[in-house]
């Protein structure tokens, strides 16, 4: 059982701001971490694992200093990591990136055959939730978005089963392996990671590959020359107005806050 695990390294969105003259991120105001979601499809993979045994690798297309993230995982309980770091992908929207992980899958698949792909559900800087699904048209397997938890996993008929949050509930789907699975936060909690693993980490040189280590690749479809997407305009939304604070203890708190529905209660009808 391999499991591979795409993660990406993002500036932290709590912290970050928007230079106010280009409206752009300013990556340096805010220090880069590992995308939530992919913490936790780390984890996802590490129970998986645990279940069923077999090895957990983890895949980034980023710069050099995306090793730190590799090295994060290593500590939630990757075995191995692999990062792709190349001036070619650079300015890559959804599309090229999932080309280039795809690319890069291939050659993983090559040495270590995969079973599972898992992924973040979408990282929080681009925000798309694109690259999971790109990444499985690809490769053409089955992707399944929005996952909350794996309730199977059968070695022998080769079958994962899932649940998968919708508006209102969850599906129960069951697919092949090889997949893809785009996990949610729900999925679990991030555990604290082993002593061992941390000392692993500390130590760990993911591999490093260029795009001339990847085979049968177009390179008119990398970075920014294979991206077609044209991001128009970047702003911050205007903090919404007319909010109220109540104060006081919260028995009176409650009061007024029942006061206030009462006053407004046309727009909360329930019929
Ligand atoms: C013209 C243009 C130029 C851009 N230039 C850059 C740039 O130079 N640098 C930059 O960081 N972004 C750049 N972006 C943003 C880029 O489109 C996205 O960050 C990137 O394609 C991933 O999309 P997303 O963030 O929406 O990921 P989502 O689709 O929301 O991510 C879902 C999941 O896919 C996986 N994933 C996503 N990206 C990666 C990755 N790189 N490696 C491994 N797994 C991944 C993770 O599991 C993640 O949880 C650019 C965008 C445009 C339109």
């Amino acid at each position: 059982m391999h499991i591979v695990v795409c993660v990406k390294q993002v500036p932290d969105t709590k912290i970050i701001k928007i230079n106010p003259k280009t409206n752009t991120l300013d990556r340096r105001s805010a220090p880069a971490i590992l995308n939530p979601y992919d913490a936790h499809a780390v984890q996802a993979a590490a129970g998986i694992k645990e279940a069923a045994g077999g090895e957990i690798s983890v895949l980034s297309m980023g710069p050099p200093q995306a090793v730190e993230i590799i090295k994060k995982s290593v500590e939630i309980g990757a075995d191995r990591g692999y990062l792709i770091t190349d001036r070619a992908f650079a300015g890559a929207d959804t599309l090229a990136t999932s080309y280039a992980l795809s690319k890069a899958l291939d050659r993983i698949s090559k040495e270590h055959p995969i079973d599972l792909i898992i992924c973040g559900k979408h990282a929080i800087d681009g925000d798309t939730g694109q690259v999971g699904p790109g990444i499985a048209r690809r490769l053409d397997i089955p992707p399944i978005t929005n996952v909350i938890e794996v309730t199977d996993i059968n070695k022998e008929t080769r079958k994962v089963k899932v649940k998968r949050k919708i508006i209102n509930g969850y599906e129960l789907i069951e697919t092949e392996m090889p997949c893809l699975l785009t996990v949610e936060k729900e999925i679990n909690e991030i555990a604290y990671s082993p002593m061992p693993n941390m000392i692993k980490a500390a130590r760990y040189n993911p591999v490093i590959w260029a795009v001339s280590d990847l085979e049968d690749v177009d390179k008119t479809q990398l970075g920014l020359k294979g991206s077609p997407t044209i991001v128009g305009k970047m702003f911050t939304p205007p903090k919404p107005e007319g909010g109220h604070m109540f104060e006081g203890a919260a028995e009176d708190q409650v009061k007024q806050v029942i006061d206030v529905l009462l006053q407004n209660k046309e727009l909360f009808s329930v019929n």
